[in-house]
């Protein structure tokens, strides 16, 4: 009996390039030469002028059936987490007017810097209240919000991303062993997809390692990479 797989959408969180340097270049590099697909969550605010000429290589790369290998996602204008009043995150507990401005300040710096509009959002922290939907809801170029807590509900033309399987184990610590008991849990996802979240950056070479066997073993299962735009196309 042939068992299905689930589609596999990595999620890498807090990309950002200054001085030619994005930190998370060696993980991207590794995901093209083994022609897997990947999104990464952008934060525009760290973005500096070398952007485009670092990042162009991720942008435009394609698999031998013309089909993209990246999609760059919102994560946020600055990731901040200590906005009025209560040390609020960027898109919890602020007020319209101030999420609003991030989000098209966000959405206008990567089209300016990178000429790439995004279509799919995930707020730092993965914090984001019924205003962050609201405003979502208001740029129609906006199809997908990855992790929301609350019911996307009446905001019916957002697809939720919620499959979500761990394979950090706290914050920045990938780890085969929990990803793998993660993976036999989610039997429930099995038949559909599964989104990984991972914070590349600061990855050491060991927790590098951790994350290599993870992408070799949904390979070895005959997972299929996506894009999280490929999942309401
Ligand atoms: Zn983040």
């Amino acid at each position: 009996m042939l068992i299905a797989q689930p589609k596999i959408v990595l999620k890498l969180d807090d990309i950002g390039v200054a001085n030619h340097l994005c930190k998370a270049g060696q993980v991207m590099d590794y995901l093209l030469q083994k022609s897997i697909k990947a999104s990464y969550g952008l934060i525009a605010n760290r973005l500096d002028e070398t952007a485009f000429s670092t990042l162009s290589k991720y942008i435009n790369a394609t698999n031998s059936r013309d089909e993209r290998m990246v999609e760059l996602w919102h994560h946020g204008f600055d990731h901040s987490n200590n906005n009025l009043s209560n040390n609020n995150k960027e898109f919890s507990g602020t007020s319209y007017g101030f999420q609003k401005k991030h989000f098209n300040d966000a959405n206008q710096l990567i089209i300016k810097k990178l000429g790439v509009q995004m279509h799919t959002f995930g707020a730092p922290y993965n914090a984001a209240d019924s205003v962050t939907l609201k405003v979502i809801s208001e740029n129609s170029n906006y199809k997908l919000i990855f992790f929301p807590s609350l019911d996307v509900g009446k905001h019916l033309k957002i697809t939720s991303l919620n499959n979500r399987v761990d394979m950090e184990k706290g914050v920045g610590n990938p780890n085969y062993e929990y990803f793998v008991s993660n993976y036999e849990k989610n039997v429930v996802y099995q038949q559909s997809f599964m989104i990984i979240q991972g914070h590349p950056n600061n990855w050491t070479i060991e927790q590098f390692n951790e994350f290599t066997k993870t992408i070799d073993f949904l390979v070895l299962k005959g997972c299929e990479f996506v894009l999280p735009f490929e999942l309401v196309k």
